[in-house]
């Protein structure tokens, strides 16, 4: 399990990027979301906050949609 957090400030897009714990890109204004397995749980989480919430390009490629 690893822990997540979303960016509590949006990209340039509007996406609110959910990043893996240990990420570089890491934010300093985050929310803490909890452990996921994958990052899957861990979007699903992000977008009760934010329906924007899409996964980080570098840590969480498989969700990374846009
Ligand atoms: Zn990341």
């Amino acid at each position: 399990m690893k822990k997540y957090y979303v960016n509590n400030r949006a990209q340039s897009n509007g996406d609110h990027e959910v990043h893996q714990e240990g990420c570089r890109y890491m934010p300093s204004d985050k929310k803490y979301l909890g452990e996921f397995s994958t990052c899957t749980g861990a979007v699903k989480e992000a977008k009760k906050t934010y329906s924007t919430a899409n996964g980080c390009k570098t840590c969480s490629e498989p969700c990374h949609t846009s």
